[in-house]
């Protein structure tokens, strides 16, 4: 008698998983470190092995990026301004196109992925989400791909799990697909109670949250 567990979270091949931002730059010793973050690559690695779709997704700034805090005189890291798009938390320079910070941790190691989608390339605008930049309306393009693949149900993991996982979520859900959020897979930073807001928009959004092992029971 075969033992087969039955799971809401068995992997096909309209499942997609979303590897956010994982990059020197976010990993203990980058310019702007989520704390620990480095610790969430072997689990990646091996969630990675269950997903035959995957997306990575890599910020990626032109140099005097408007996130960045050194871009405003009088302004300093993790300061919050007004943008015509809505408040943007200020950064310390990060990710810059081209420099060893933009690139994915030597760790990753998921060779089978289909797409990188960099992001925040507009001088002039944030790009959080993996789907839209912060004016939450101007496309990334990735919903396109997701669609023409007859992709249903995103599995989203990485930094930081409270800014670019959680907008990657939320617009994943207004975009009309099924999200889940493998929340040990991730790492937050935690500016002014963000990542309490944020599992407070996933409660309020449906986005289910799990741990990596809910998966690797299926596989
Ligand atoms: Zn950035």
């Amino acid at each position: 008698m075969e033992a087969k567990l039955a799971s809401p979270y068995a992997i096909d091949d309209s499942d997609l998983l979303i590897v956010v931002d994982i990059q020197n730059d976010f990993c203990p010793d980058g310019a702007l470190a989520v704390p620990l973050g480095d610790e969430v690559v072997p689990i990646v690695n091996r969630l990675g092995k269950s997903f035959r779709n995957v997306v990575l997704t890599q910020d990626w700034h032109p140099a005097g990026h408007l996130s960045f805090a050194s871009t405003h005189p009088g302004h300093a890291p993790y300061d919050t301004i007004a943008m015509p798009y809505g408040p943007q938390v200020l950064w310390p320079d990060h990710c810059v196109q081209g420099t060893p910070g933009a690139a994915f941790h030597s760790g990753l190691q998921i060779p089978q992925a289909g797409l990188v989608v960099r992001k925040g390339l507009d001088p002039a605008i944030d790009s959080y989400s993996a789907l839209y930049e912060n004016d939450r309306a101007t496309p990334t393009g990735l919903t396109g791909y997701l669609r023409e693949r007859g992709i249903k149900r995103l599995f989203l993991a990485g930094l930081a799990f409270d800014f670019c996982v959680r907008y990657s979520a939320e617009d994943a859900v207004r975009e009309g697909f099924a999200v889940v959020v493998i929340e040990d897979a991730c790492r937050g930073i935690d500016v002014q109670g963000s990542v309490a807001a944020t599992r407070t928009s996933f409660a309020a959004l449906d986005v289910a949250c799990i741990a990596a092992r809910d998966l690797a029971a299926t596989c």
